[in-house]
């Protein structure tokens, strides 16, 4: 299946600390919405690209992502992640059928092999993201109180690109909206209606910059 790629980057970066929304930033000389962008450029299979970013922010990365050749859109966000991923969808093609990938363009590492595994894997199963061992040690904590250690090894923490067919993905955030649910990935609403997901090998590469330090 062919894809269609929405890089959220509409979030206020609020743990960044700085004046500028995080995907405007720059790391090696390119902001990592570019950065992000890029990765989804190289990929075959991916058919366009949309970028859904503070409304204030529109134009500005209209001319940003200039330097690609690919088909792509740019749109406002709305105010949590679900309702910025959905404000992209509006944005597929009309009767796009294949695979949607929700990626974070926090994420400027991503490469195409691990893109194109996402895509395999949800044109074959509906829904499939990246997913990588916990390395950690994980306590619970109570207060200042540490009330147990977890058994780390069924955990594993979630990465984008998402990808699922469009229609899942719709029917999903669907239920999601209905049941009033927040949502903090794009799987998450697939579980909760019983869909399968598959899990990719993530990368330990694929970073997410969410810190100064991150940078
Ligand atoms: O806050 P967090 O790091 O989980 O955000 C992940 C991604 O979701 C970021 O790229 C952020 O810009 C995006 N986001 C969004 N719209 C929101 C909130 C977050 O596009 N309302």
């Amino acid at each position: 299946m062919n894809a269609l790629a929405i890089l959220v980057a509409a979030g206020r970066g609020e743990r960044m600390g700085m004046d500028r929304p995080k995907a405007f930033l720059a790391l090696g000389g390119e902001p990592l919405l570019l950065r992000a962008a890029r990765a989804f450029e190289a990929s075959p299979r991916v058919i366009g690209l949309v970028a859904v970013v503070p409304a204030g922010e529109v134009g500005h990365a209209s001319a940003l992502l200039e330097p690609l050749r690919k088909g792509r859109a740019v749109g406002p966000g709305g105010d949590r992640r679900q309702d910025s991923v959905r404000e992209g969808m509006k944005q597929a093609p009309p009767g796009f059928d294949g695979v949607v990938l929700v990626h974070d363009a926090a994420r400027p590492f991503a490469e195409p092999a691990l893109i194109e595994a996402v895509i395999d894997a949800a044109s074959a199963h509906g829904a499939a993201l990246p997913l990588l061992p916990v390395v950690d040690t994980i306590k619970r904590v109570e207060g200042n109180r540490v009330a147990e250690t977890i058994d780390r090894r069924p955990l594993f923490g979630a990465q984008t690109p998402q990808g699922f067919r469009f229609d899942l993905l719709s029917r999903a955030y669907d239920r999601a909206r209905e049941d009033a649910v927040t949502l903090t990935d794009e799987a998450m609403a697939v579980e909760r209606i019983g869909g399968m997901v598959a899990a990719v090998a993530g990368s330990p590469r694929n970073q997410k910059i969410t810190t100064p330090d991150d940078l």
